[in-house]
């Protein structure tokens, strides 16, 4: 059996990556999401070990120090990272993984593993972008900010990544990521 596909999908918050990622799954059964790390607090709703294993910050630095982490990233003042052991493992196994993370962590990712497949989930325009984030009502207005700010940051980034997603319609757009993770699952490797 051969090694599972990476799929690593990001984008400036808002684009519709939990909304695309979700679907994608519930589509591609084999497809397994890593969780993450992180030391944000959770959110109403949020549940340890499915959402996210959430770490104190010294907790959090320790698991750098013993290389624990595939990537990680200080993203809004805290930390993020993908843990190493469960993402490889899966892999070694055909298993395919999805990770959904910033910008900073998947361009590490793609320095450690070049055959990942580095997917950009865009909004249709950075207008659209706000009324999202704006609607989502989960965040103070000083988070909205910074989110908006760093949006129009990430976006030029769009270039270092394998494939560019625009999140017009949600149906859409993930019949595009499948089309992505068939694309990757038929691709040969030159030596
Ligand atoms: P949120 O706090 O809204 O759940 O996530 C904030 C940002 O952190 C999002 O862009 C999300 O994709 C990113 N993120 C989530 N998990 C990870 C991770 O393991 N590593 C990195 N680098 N970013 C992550």
């Amino acid at each position: 059996m051969g090694r599972g596909v990476l799929l690593v999908i990001s984008g400036p918050s808002g684009a519709g990556k939990g909304t695309l990622s979700r679907l994608l799954l519930s589509k591609q059964k084999q497809l397994k999401l890593s969780i993450s790390a992180t030391t944000r607090p959770p959110r109403c709703g949020e549940i340890h070990g499915e959402h996210y294993y959430f770490l104190g910050k010294d907790d959090f630095e320790q698991q750098i120090e013993e290389n624990n982490f595939l990537e990680y990233a200080q993203v809004y003042d805290n930390y993020y990272g993908t843990p190493l052991k469960p993402v490889e493992e899966s892999l070694s196994n055909g298993q395919d993984v999805l990770l959904e993370i910033d910008i900073q962590g998947a361009l590490q990712v793609k320095g450690r593993y070049p055959e990942a497949a580095l997917i950009f989930i865009a909004p249709p325009s950075l207008d659209e972008l706000a009324k999202r984030i704006y609607g989502r009502g989960t965040d103070s207005p000083e988070v909205i900010e910074k989110r908006l700010s760093l949006a129009s940051a990430e976006l030029e980034f769009i270039d270092k990544y394998d494939y560019c997603v625009i999140n017009d319609d949600a149906e859409w757009a993930t019949a595009r990521l499948q089309a992505i993770l068939e694309a990757e699952k038929s691709r040969v490797y030159r030596k």
